[in-house]
């Protein structure tokens, strides 16, 4: 990917995207662990405090996991595909129990227990640094929605409009980053989706009256969060 130059103004920059605190530390966007070797160069980073930082991490390697268990239909980490997270479940006592202990067999079929908070938080985390870099439209307030869902359990018409929304009828701020793949061609910016790596990650950030940023975890996980 390009690294493109934020030019909007200071309002994203010198504190935490996440609750306005002491700007300690880089969060990368997405997670490292959401990606594989080698990761695509220029990497969204966004300014966080400790606090939100590790918070964050926690969630990140849980949403992680469990999207590779529910793939792999196993906590096995010997099945599953992606490496990095195979071996962070394999040496990971706690993150390997709670796995084993979300999954449960009902009439031949594998049911998974969510813990939906860590999903949302996971998710909402993404949505912020976003809504900061992309749009430079810094979001500590809660936001008005997190949704997500498997792509497979979408209707046709629920996928056509996630995939394909209206143009957005008010324009990112000028400066944003968002402007300026408006004007940036052959940076895997295709149809507003920016695929950050094939098969594993894209995003795309829409303002249209509302702010949202949808999401796509492993062609797998539909995710919207609007504010
Ligand atoms: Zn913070």
């Amino acid at each position: 990917m390009k690294r493109l130059e934020n030019n909007g103004d200071q309002r994203n920059q010198g504190f935490c995207v996440h609750c306005g605190g002491v700007y300690k530390t880089d969060d990368h966007v997405p997670p490292k662990l959401w990606l594989d070797d080698p990761l695509p160069e220029n990497l969204a980073i966004a300014p966080s405090c400790r606090k939100c930082n590790k918070a964050c991490a926690e969630n990140e390697a849980y949403l992680a996991c469990l999207l590779e268990c529910v793939i792999a239909g196993s906590s096995d980490p010997a099945k599953l595909r992606r490496p990095k997270v195979a071996k962070l479940l394999a040496s990971n006592f706690s993150l390997a129990e709670k796995m084993d202990s979300a999954s449960r067999t009902e009439n031949g079929q594998i049911v998974w227990n969510i813990e939906a908070d860590r999903v949302k938080q996971g998710l909402l985390k993404l949505a912020r640094c976003y809504a900061a870099y992309e749009l430079n439209e810094p979001r500590t307030d809660e936001p008005e929605s997190v949704l997500w869902m498997p792509l497979q359990s979408m209707t046709p018409d629920q996928i056509e409009e996630f995939e394909n929304p209206d143009v957005p009828a008010v324009w990112p701020e000028v400066g944003s980053r968002a402007m300026s793949r408006l004007v940036v061609t052959g940076d895997g910016y295709e149809n507003g989706w920016i695929e950050v790596q094939p098969g594993n990650y894209r995003f795309m950030a829409l303002c249209d009256g509302s702010l949202r940023i949808r999401m796509v975890l492993r062609e797998y996980l539909a995710c919207e969060v609007e504010w």
